[in-house]
């Protein structure tokens, strides 16, 4: 008998974990956003080797108290407001739970039809949802998938692109076989994915064109077009543009419309990574803005584990064609043939992805969707997009602060009027009061303190809060005193 696999355990040790997590929450608020921790510290307090026999679960929960918690920054706080939020909330994490408690692997339709098809079905739901063009849905001959994250999304474009590209070529005989060397496009404020990418996929990171961004943050049309064009005339075959809605610095958008059209002139794949500011097309408010240009795209992804309250990992990719995908990534072994694959019917998403294996991840996208409503996920995104404008408002009325850029949905990017060193210094102040977390990035030349609001527990109180943070980290700055770093 397996001890560990015990139903009647399970129903009570699950139950004590739904209420230690229950009793987490209720008291985040309480806690600092995060505490300095020493490297090693974590370690240093752990046993230096495994149980050979089963301890308590309550010995378990008294440990994550005592050591887990004091070095963990919790990203879920209501004064969580650095980088982008990774939200969850408890319909994804139940939805998380069904999916390990299945257990079940997605690699083939026929190795659990339930897992692709429900896939399929709720990646058509969210795509009607964000105004995504039906072209993208499976109505048509693409469709969605659930990869990892943004980062594997951008990987999968550009396989397909390469594929689509050299005829498949250096799917086959590899990259010296194609006649022309291959360029990548992407603005110079594109994550750092794009890059990462190319050095995977073994393009080499110097094939990527970093393209200027003009002064409303989003991709210079025009300057791509000229490094499209000289490219060409060089000898170059122009593989891949990605076009960004939302950069990670400042929520810049590129102008996807005018990129799609510049991409086709060469037969560029165009991707476009929303990963963020995707999530807020589901109000009808902001979708023109950011789902311009899809009518003429070639994938478009988004991360509803940042904005979405779907707990990482869960980034969508929608294709307009899945065939160059397929082509690129397949390899069906023989232990891994099945009559519904030869049929031709069927989805088989191992397909879609670099890895063989996948969980079961549409199913915390779905409970999200049914136990929240979009009208409620709607309106979390409207509170914090509101939110972040009256923090841009306070910013923009203070003197001692320059707000950097106009507020892009619900991130803010402002500067200490003194410089950068003044800045760097704030953000210190502000986050060592241990009430709230900010991150810095370059905006426009200069250093940028960050503040994205996201987290589901904030409320505008805390937004409040956070003003009140950054007002009292000015009033003990030296007053125009000449800066320490210079
Ligand atoms: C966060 C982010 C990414 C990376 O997301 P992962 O899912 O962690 O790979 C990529 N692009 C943009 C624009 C982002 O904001």
């Amino acid at each position: 008998m397996n001890a560990a696999f015990d139903p009647e355990r399970f129903r009570r040790e699950g139950r004590a974990v739904v209420d230690w997590l229950a009793d987490y929450w209720a008291t985040l608020a309480d806690r600092p956003v995060s505490l300095p921790v020493e490297p090693g510290a974590v370690r240093r307090q752990l046993p230096a080797a495994a149980p050979e026999t089963p301890e308590p679960l309550a010995a378990v929960l008294a440990d994550l108290d005592r050591v887990i918690l004091p070095a963990l920054t919790h990203w879920q706080h209501p004064g969580f407001f650095a980088y982008f939020p990774a939200s969850t909330a408890p319909p994804s994490i139940l939805g998380e739970l069904l999916a390990a408690g299945l257990g079940v692997q997605g690699m083939l339709w026929s190795t659990s039809p339930a897992c692709t098809e429900l896939e399929t079905h709720v990646l058509d739901w969210l795509a009607d949802l964000l105004g995504l063009p039906a072209r993208l849905t499976s109505r048509g001959p693409g469709g969605g998938v659930i990869l990892d994250s943004a980062s594997s999304g951008v990987l999968v474009a550009l396989l397909a692109a390469r594929e689509r590209a050299t005829a498949g070529l250096t799917n086959g005989a590899g990259m010296a076989a194609t006649p022309a060397p291959l360029t990548v496009y992407a603005s110079a404020d594109a994550h750092s994915c794009v890059e990462k990418a190319l050095g995977i996929a073994g393009l080499g990171r110097e094939t990527l064109r970093r393209i200027a961004v003009a002064a409303d943050g989003g991709l210079d049309a025009a300057a791509l077009s000229d490094a499209l064009a000289a490219d060409a005339a060089a000898g170059c075959r122009p593989c891949l543009v990605v076009a960004t809605v939302g950069t990670t610095a400042r929520g810049g958008i590129d102008p996807v419309s005018a990129i799609a059209a510049a991409a086709a002139r060469h037969g560029a794949w165009v991707h476009v990574d929303a990963a963020w500011a995707g999530t807020a097309a589901l109000c009808p408010e902001w979708r023109a803005d950011l789902v311009a240009g899809t009518d003429a795209i070639d994938s478009w992804g988004t991360n509803p584990h940042k904005w979405l309250q779907v707990n990482f990992d869960c980034h969508c990719l929608w294709l307009a064609d899945r065939a160059p995908v397929v082509r690129a990534l397949s390899v069906k072994p023989e232990y891994l043939r099945n009559a519904a694959t030869e049929s031709g019917a069927v989805i088989d998403y191992s397909d879609w992805q670099v890895p063989l294996g996948r969980r079961f991840r549409a199913l915390k996208l779905w409970l999200t969707l049914r136990l929240t409503g979009a009208e409620a996920l709607r309106g979390r995104i409207r509170d914090h997009v509101r939110w972040a404008g009256w923090f841009a408002e306070r910013v923009a009325a203070d003197d001692r602060l320059v707000l950097l850029c106009p507020p892009s949905l619900a991130l803010v990017c402002f500067a200490a009027a003194g410089g950068d060193a003044a800045t760097a210094n704030l953000l210190e102040r502000i986050n060592a009061t241990g009430r709230v977390l900010m991150s810095q990035a370059r905006v426009a030349g200069r250093t940028a303190i960050r503040l994205a609001v996201g987290s589901p527990t904030t409320r505008r109180e805390h937004v409040e809060g956070a003003w009140d943070t950054v007002v009292a980290g000015l009033s003990r700055m030296p007053d125009g005193a000449p800066d320490r770093h210079g």
